[in-house]
């Protein structure tokens, strides 16, 4: 079984960002960062921060807004204090370059020693290192997560359960080249994934070129706590002959609220249900609140914008066509961006947001939204169970 966050991007020049590299905001503590960021954290030209707000700016505020608008209309990349995140196409093709480079200077070498090179050069000792600290902090993030859940959403024996899924999660990272032998193509790609195997292992991977196109430390933690959130989403427990009553009212609320697509031909986790992968935003963006709010203190104004930016930048359309975006399991980058991370009221509080308007709650035409509008959590009570509250 394999679930994949991103897809195949067609070749499109036009997307490739002109950018110069990572640069990081002037004397920024970055007391919680790992070791290996902060270590990168250099003095550098910045964008103009507005003055002592505590949370929020000019950015800020357009992303109460119109989130997806903002985050997914603007040309370039937006620099955080950690990096950027450049389009997948742009770090695909730096990672063929490399290869290419590798071939003509050495002619004559096997593909292995070429691979070799290539990981050598890709999978830098200090860009594993920044993911393999993004993988322990997201890992326990999540774990204080599930820990903090109350006995009615998760009982001591339920904990354990998600818990052990999480630790079970292995990050899987080049070199030594054999580690992605039977997927050599991974290089130079884009994708990060979680897997099960079948005999019942779980591991995460990282594609070559994701490390190439995104620097920001808060994309990496989006993107690792969405994949690590599918070693604990409702297909994969289901599959695990897990059931966990809360699960069962948090999907409620995703069906009730249009964050998966009620479609008449919809199987419960078939290969057109967005079950899986709304939940697995879902929880990524528990991971990114805390993350962003863990920084509220140290960066501010348009610093925290970019932050919370970046972590979805690469959920935003980029160049496909309706079916390379696949929407059978995905929802829509709108849904994803607007709805599931910029109606989460932690997110909104670290920028300075006020509650969600009722026009923002959910497209006009949907229908589904009315005054018990809520965000979704494992405390959801369905509408049908409230009336019979009543009556009783
Ligand atoms: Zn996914």
């Amino acid at each position: 079984m394999r679930i994949r966050t991103r897809q195949i991007i067609t070749a499109s020049a036009a997307l490739v960002a002109v950018s110069a590299g990572v640069y990081l905001a002037n004397a920024v503590r970055v007391a919680l960062l790992p070791s290996t960021i902060e270590a990168s954290v250099v003095s550098a030209h910045t964008e103009v921060v507005p003055h002592a707000k505590p949370s929020g700016g000019e950015t800020a505020h357009r992303l109460c807004d119109q989130l997806y608008k903002t985050v997914c209309q603007k040309r370039g990349v937006t620099h955080d204090p950690t990096g950027v995140v450049r389009p997948d196409m742009d770090g695909e093709i730096r990672a063929l370059r490399t290869y290419e480079e590798i071939i003509h200077l050495h002619p004559d070498w096997t593909s292995e020693q070429v691979d070799e090179q290539l990981v050598k050069e890709i999978f830098t000792p200090t860009r594993r290192a920044r993911v393999e600290s993004a993988y322990q902090w997201v890992k326990r993030t999540m774990e204080e997560f599930i820990n903090r859940q109350p006995h009615e959403t998760f009982s001591a024996q339920e904990k354990k359960q998600l818990k052990a899924r999480l630790r079970k999660t292995k990050l899987e990272l080049p070199p030594p080249v054999s580690v992605y032998a039977d997927e050599p193509d991974l290089f130079t790609k884009n994708d990060v994934f979680y897997e099960r195997l079948a005999n019942g292992d779980m591991r995460m991977r990282v594609g070559g070129a994701y490390l190439l196109s995104a620097k920001s430390w808060f994309n990496l933690v989006f993107t690792l706590a969405h994949e690590f959130a599918h070693s604990i989403d409702p297909c994969e427990l289901r599959a695990a002959d897990l059931s966990i009553p809360a699960y069962d009212r948090i999907y409620a609320c995703f069906l009730q609220n249009g964050l998966i697509a009620a479609r008449k031909t919809r199987q419960e986790c078939g290969e057109n249900d967005q079950l899986s992968e709304t939940f697995a935003d879902w929880m990524a963006v528990q991971v990114v609140a805390e993350a962003l709010s863990h920084f509220s203190t140290e960066f501010h104004g348009n610093q925290l914008a970019n932050a919370a930016t970046n972590s979805v930048r690469d959920l935003c359309e980029q160049g496909e066509s309706p079916s390379e975006l696949n929407l059978d399991l995905h929802p829509s980058p709108e849904i994803r961006i607007d709805r599931i991370f910029g109606h989460n009221p932690r997110i909104r509080e670290v920028l300075g947001c006020g509650p969600v308007t009722p026009s923002a709650r959910a497209p006009a035409s949907a229908g589904l939204i009315d005054s018990s509008y809520e965000y979704c959590g494992f405390g959801f009570v369905p509408k049908a169970l409230n009336i019979e509250a009543e009556k009783l």
